[in-house]
């Protein structure tokens, strides 16, 4: 019986390929701020924010990195204090060991092999410690190459809801979504969803009736 209701409802919208780029507009139009919630003025800012944002707030990190780029502002200030001090500073994001750890790591790969700067590629970025792919994918993005799509638990949710991918592990939904996505909206399609998961389509209320995208969307309640 669901399932009928499910093949029922999937048919009436139709193929995710027609969906896929009435579903951006509507979004942009409605988003048309959609951005990165983190705060950060230099490319090394970026990637620290970013390490830091693992399971924790963006809010969070905006507030321990307030304080925390006044007194780092290159690499080697995140080494020339020892790894306790930076844990103290960096404590309120969670995890504060492995992060500090994971910063040190990486700013000592930072000056040894990139001057001190942020590397472009991808697979550069996939190498420095702590750095895994939704890390590195947000850093591209946010930097104007994007090489995939950032999958968090607001776009995982989102592409599930709007028939967009059946999966449910971010890799395999990442590669659903890169099939499907024009490449230049790459950067941009997931702070949609984030922006859209957060105000609207909610985790265990969407409201399906204030939402631009419910005529295209199979799971719509209304
Ligand atoms: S129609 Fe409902 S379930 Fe579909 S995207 Fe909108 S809020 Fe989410």
């Amino acid at each position: 019986m669901a399932r009928s209701y499910v093949s029922e409802a999937r048919r009436k919208v139709g193929p995710k390929r027609d969906r896929i780029r009435p579903v951006i507009e509507r979004l942009s139009a409605e988003y048309a701020d959609a951005r990165i919630a983190l705060l950060f003025r230099t490319p090394l800012e970026l990637l620290v924010s970013v390490m830091l944002s693992a399971q924790t707030t963006d809010v969070n990190v905006n507030r321990v990195t307030e304080k925390l780029f006044q007194k780092y502002r290159r690499p080697e200030d995140y080494l020339a204090v020892p790894q306790e001090e930076l844990e103290e500073d960096i404590f309120q994001t969670g995890f504060f060991r492995q992060k500090a750890k994971a910063l040190r790591g990486t700013m000592r790969i930072l000056i040894e092999d990139y001057g001190g700067e942020v590397p472009d590629s991808f697979e550069a970025l996939l190498r420095l410690p702590g750095v895994a792919r939704k890390t590195a994918n947000v850093v591209s993005a946010e930097r104007g190459h994007a090489q995939g799509i950032v999958v968090d638990t607001h776009v995982r949710r989102l592409s599930q809801r709007l028939g967009l991918t059946k999966e449910e592990d971010p890799v395999k939904i990442e590669r659903d979504l890169m099939k499907l996505v024009p490449r230049a909206d790459w950067a941009r399609f997931p702070h949609l969803l984030i922006w859209h998961g957060r105000r609207v389509c909610d985790a265990r209320r969407p409201a399906c009736e204030d939402c631009v995208v419910r005529e295209l969307c199979p799971s719509s309640r209304v």
